[in-house]
């Protein structure tokens, strides 16, 4: 256990902790996540809500409708304009970008999503699972994280 996980935005304005292990990590590919990214996918850490706190700077939030149809909040810093994390109305976590940890190679992801809107040239060489959309059951996600070899 390395927790609490820590990490910072671009600039180092706005900082936070995860406390305790996430419930899953993966790569999403949809469109949402290309943008914020501005590169090929996003990568998620999807913690619970009372696990993740800002512990320095202030944040600016933006509301956007996700391709799955669900209303997301993005929460980013004001100074440089990096996406921490996101947030979808009523689900009781928070989905940290992984790009943003202290150190990024803490976790490993599990999956990929929304692959049906991945770039043509992802390889998908990892041999991990593959969702056309976000998978039915959000629990899979979570299964799949649980059963992984450490
Ligand atoms: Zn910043
Ligand atoms: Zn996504």
């Amino acid at each position: 256990m390395k927790d609490p996980y820590t990490g910072s935005c671009l600039c180092g304005a706005l900082c936070y902790e995860i406390k305790g292990e996430p419930i899953t990590v993966y790569n999403c590919h949809c469109t949402e996540c290309q943008k914020v990214a501005a590169s090929a996918f996003g990568m998620s850490v999807r913690v619970g809500s009372e696990d993740f706190s800002i512990t320095n700077g202030i944040y600016e939030k933006i509301k956007t409708i996700a391709d799955s149809g669900s209303i997301k909040t993005g929460f980013f810093c004001p100074e440089c304009g990096t996406r921490i994390c996101g947030k979808s109305d009523n689900i009781k976590f928070v989905v940290v970008k992984a790009g943003t940890l202290e150190n990024p190679n803490w976790f490993f992801p599990i999956a990929h999503i929304w692959t049906r809107s991945a770039q043509d040239w992802f390889p998908f060489a990892d041999g991990l699972p593959k969702f056309s959309e976000q998978p039915e059951n959000n629990e899979e996600l979570n299964k799949l994280w649980q059963k992984r070899s450490l």
